[in-house]
C-alpha cells in the first residue's frame, strides 16, 4: 500500500481526525481501499478488542483473544502480503487505529507480535517449521514475541549471552531474558542467542519457556511484560537466522517495530489531542471558553503542528520505503526518536489542559495515555540510541566549509 502525498497533505485538523482520517492514505493509490481498510480495522477494534481494555489493565493480562481477532479477520494476512516488506501502508493503519482507540498494552503487544515477531519469520523463515510459525501467527491462532534482552544485555545486544549449543541433531537453548512483550501470553518466541559463530535467532515454543516474574511496569498493563526463562531443545529448522546472522536479521525487523511504535504514538495523539480540543471548548472558566485563553489556543495549535509534521514524515517514509526507495536505518530511528518524546510531551499537556481531571484515572484517559507512551522511548530501541543511530549518518561537508567558512 502507498501512502499517496495528496491523501498525506489533506490531514484533517484536530477536532475532526476521528472521522476523518480514514481516507487520507491510499492502497495502491486507490484512497476508498485505505478508507474501507480503515473502517474494517476500526469496527474490530470497537467490537472485539476494545471490550478486552479495562480487564487487561486491572489483571496486567495481555488478551490473546486480540490477536486472534484481528488474525482471524485475515488483516494480519493483509498486512503480510506483497513484496518485501509487505504491505507497509497497512501497518501504519493498523497500529495509528490502535492507538486511536486507546489499546495501550494491548495495541503495542499486537505489535510487538505482527511487526517485532512475524518479520523475522516472514523475512527469514525458510523452513517448514518457521513457515508453519508464521501462519499461526498470521492467522492469529499463535502469540508470538521477541526475546533480545537480559540482566547484562540491553542496548548493546552484540552482547547477548543467552546459549546455543549443538546437541545431538538440533540444538539446546538457554538463559534469561529480562523482558519480554507479552512474554507471559506468548506460544512462540524467537530468542536471540549465541552460538560458537556468533548470534543467532531461534524459534522456542511455549513449553520451552518458564515466566520467572511478570513485571510492575507503568504504563502499558495490559502487555504483560515478563522474564522468562527459556531451556528447549530444538530441531535444526528452528534455527530462523543462523549464527554469524542473528544481529542482521533482528536489526531489519526493528525497522517495522520501530515505524509500528511511532504510528501507535501518532494515533494515541489524536485521541488525546481531539479530547482535550473539545475539552478546551466545552469547559469555562473566568467566564468563557478555556479555548478563549489566547495561552492554551496557541499551546494546543503548537502541539497539533508538530503532530502532523511527524506524521507526515512518517507517512512519506512509509510511502518510499513501499516504493523502494532508499530509506535508511538512519530515516527510521529519527522518526522514532522524534515520535518516542513527541508522545510523551504532548500527552503530558494533554493532561495539563483538563487541570486535575485529567490527573484522575477514572475521569479521562489522559492519564493512562501519558504514563503509557513513556516505555516508547525506552521499548524498540531507546532514544539515546536512535540518535546515536541518525548521528552515524550525518556528515559534514569540506568543500561547502571551505567555500563559506575558510574562504578568507
Ligand atoms: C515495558 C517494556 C517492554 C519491553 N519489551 C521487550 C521485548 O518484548 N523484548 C525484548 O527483548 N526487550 C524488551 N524490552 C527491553 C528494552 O528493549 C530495553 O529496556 C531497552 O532496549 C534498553 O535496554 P536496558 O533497559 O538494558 O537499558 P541500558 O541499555 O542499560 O541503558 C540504560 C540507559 O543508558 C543509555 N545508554 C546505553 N548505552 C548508551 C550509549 N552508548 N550512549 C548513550 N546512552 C546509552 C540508554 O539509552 C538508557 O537511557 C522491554 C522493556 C520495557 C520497559
Amino acid at each position: 500500500m502507498t501512502l499517496s502525498r495528496a491523501h498525506v497533505e489533506d490531514v484533517p485538523p484536530v477536532a475532526s481526525v476521528h472521522a476523518g482520517l480514514g481516507a487520507r492514505l491510499s492502497l495502491g493509490g486507490a484512497a476508498g481501499d485505505a478508507a474501507e481498510f480503515r473502517d474494517r480495522v476500526r469496527a474490530l477494534i470497537r467490537e472485539r478488542v476494545a471490550p478486552l481494555l479495562p480487564d487487561a489493565e486491572d489483571a496486567r493480562r495481555f488478551p490473546r483473544e486480540a490477536v486472534a481477532a484481528f488474525g482471524s479477520a485475515g488483516l494480519f494476512h493483509e498486512r503480510w502480503t506483497g513484496g518485501r516488506h509487505g504491505d507497509l501502508g497497512r501497518s501504519v493503519l493498523l497500529s495509528e487505529e490502535m492507538g486511536r482507540a486507546g489499546l495501550g498494552g494491548i495495541g503495542i503487544g499486537v505489535g510487538l507480535h505482527l511487526e517485532a515477531a512475524l518479520p523475522l519469520l516472514y523475512r527469514f523463515g525458510r523452513t517448514d517449521l518457521a513457515k508453519d510459525a508464521l501462519e499461526r501467527g498470521l492467522s492469529g491462532t499463535a502469540v508470538c514475541c521477541v526475546a533480545t534482552s537480559e540482566k547484562d544485555v540491553g542496548s548493546d545486544l552484540s552482547a547477548v549471552g543467552a546459549e546455543l549449543r549443538r546437541d545431538g541433531t538440533g540444538w539446546r537453548v538457554r538463559g534469561t531474558k529480562w523482558f519480554v512483550s507479552p512474554g507471559a501470553a506468548a506460544d512462540l518466541v524467537l530468542v536471540l542467542c549465541r552460538a560458537e559463530d556468533g548470534p543467532a535467532v531461534v524459534l522456542v515454543e511455549r513449553d520451552g519457556v518458564e515466566v520467572v516474574k511478570r513485571l510492575r511496569t507503568a504504563g502499558m498493563r495490559g502487555l504483560e511484560t515478563a522474564r522468562l526463562s527459556i531451556d528447549a531443545h530444538v530441531p535444526d529448522e528452528a534455527v530462523v537466522a543462523r549464527p554469524g546472522h542473528g544481529l542482521s536479521a533482528l536489526l531489519a525487523g526493528l525497522m517495522y517495530e520501530r515505524l509500528a511504535i511511532s504510528a501507535q504514538i501518532m494515533g494515541t495523539l489524536d485521541l488525546a489531542l481531539t479530547l482535550a480540543a473539545t475539552h478546551l471548548r466545552r469547559r469555562r472558566q473566568f467566564g468563557r471558553p478555556l479555548v478563549d485563553h489566547q495561552a492554551l489556543r496557541l499551546r494546543l495549535a503548537d502541539l497539533v503542528s508538530e503532530v502532523t509534521i511527524t506524521r507526515r514524515g512518517l507517512y512519506g517514509t512509509v510511502t518510499e520505503l513501499d516504493a523502494g526507495a532508499p530509506v535508511t536505518v538512519c530515516d527510521i530511528a529519527g522518526i522514532k526518536a522524534v515520535a518516542g518524546r513527541l508522545g510523551e510531551r504532548v500527552a503530558s499537556e494533554c493532561l495539563q489542559f483538563f487541570g486535575g481531571s485529567g490527573y484522575l484515572e477514572d475521569e479521562t484517559p489522559l492519564a493512562r495515555l501519558w504514563r503509557d507512551l513513556r516505555v516508547c522511548r525506552i521499548g524498540g530501541g531507546t532514544d539515546e540510541m536512535m540518535l546515536e543511530i541518525v548521528a552515524r549518518g550525518v556528515r559534514g561537508d569540506a568543500r561547502l566549509y571551505e567555500e563559506w567558512v575558510e574562504r578568507g
